[in-house]
């Protein structure tokens, strides 16, 4: 498969990507990860191809007071393997080990995975785990949007056209009670239910939970009614809570690309916030 024609424009700064990405027909390129394959298959014919790879500042990974900030740029290895990332959110560095292939985390960026809004993207799990923020920037300025009122639904967040997503903030989530977990078909492949849970927990009670559930619905998002049933209970007892039943249902399945009923996916989001949930309090019971 070949791509139709494009003018591909490298940009050196951020003002001329943002007046290049202004023009008619003109998209951003980051990893080429997601881009490139619907271009060979003609899914997509853009004017203009402008590569934002040569502007390092959208790349950087810094600690801040609440947390972290990660330029649009990071490639999903340096997340996964960064040390900041590991000890202020580390259910960041474990989501992003999650991400497909080797060559893929290598190429692939963290503002390229938000900006596609796939509904099974790890990384924008646990963003919306975090309550996270998205800086945004277009030819006429900056913006900041919740990750709530960004990712409504698949294929479909708050980009206007020509804006490029330039970073993410993220509240730390550095306490040791978290966990990561995802059900593929096979290995490697996009999930078809994953969670992330973050619980903070004081003198052995869970004083805050943040609970999210990817793959099944239309993007990721916070189970409240999960995270209801944990705050309060002593840790020790949070994988015998029922979050399983909490979670099948308040689960909205999307429709499946691959047919499964909607009652088995709405099994499959109970399974992956079972397990996230025990994960969390086996780790915290360990620290
Ligand atoms: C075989 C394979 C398996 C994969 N498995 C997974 C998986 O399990 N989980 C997962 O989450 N992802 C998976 N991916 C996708 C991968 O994570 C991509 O890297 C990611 O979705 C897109 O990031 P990118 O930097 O490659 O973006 P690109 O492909 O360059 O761009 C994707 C889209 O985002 C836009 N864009 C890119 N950067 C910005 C920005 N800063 N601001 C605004 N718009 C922007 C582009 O214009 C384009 O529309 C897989 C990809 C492949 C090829």
């Amino acid at each position: 498969m070949k791509p139709p024609p494009f003018t591909y424009l490298r940009a050196r700064t951020l003002e001329e990507a943002l007046d290049a990405l202004a023009q008619q027909g003109a998209v951003a390129l980051a990893g080429g990860q997601t881009l490139i394959p619907l271009l060979n298959f003609g899914d997509l014919a853009p004017a203009t191809l402008v590569d934002i790879n040569a502007l390092p500042a959208l790349g950087a990974i810094e600690e801040t007071p609440e947390g972290l900030a990660v330029g649009a740029l990071a490639r999903h290895a340096q997340v996964e393997s960064s040390p900041v990332v590991r000890r202020r959110c580390p259910p960041l560095a474990a989501a992003a080990r999650l991400v497909a292939h080797p060559p893929v985390r290598a190429r692939g960026t963290f503002g390229g995975s938000l900006a596609h809004g796939h509904p099974c993207a790890e990384l924008t799990a646990v963003v919306a785990a975090a309550g996270g923020q998205i800086e945004l920037r277009g030819a006429h300025g900056s913006r900041t949007v919740d990750h709530t009122a960004f990712a409504h639904g698949t294929f479909d967040r708050a980009l206007a056209p020509g804006e490029l997503i330039t970073g993410v903030r993220l509240p730390a989530m550095d306490g040791a009670a978290w966990g990561v977990h995802e059900i593929t078909r096979r290995t490697r492949e996009y999930a078809m239910a994953g969670a992330v849970a973050a619980l903070a927990v004081d003198r052995g009670v869970i004083a805050r939970a943040r609970v999210a559930l990817f793959g099944v619905e239309a993007a990721p998002r916070r189970i409240g009614t999960v995270e209801e049933l944990l705050v309060g209970a002593p840790l020790v007892d949070a994988a015998s809570i029922a979050v399983a039943d909490a979670a099948r249902d308040a689960a909205v399945p999307r429709d499946d690309p691959d047919g499964d009923s909607p009652d088995y996916r709405r099994h499959l989001a109970g399974v992956a916030i079972g397990r996230a949930v025990a994960e969390a309090v086996d780790r915290g019971a360990h620290t």
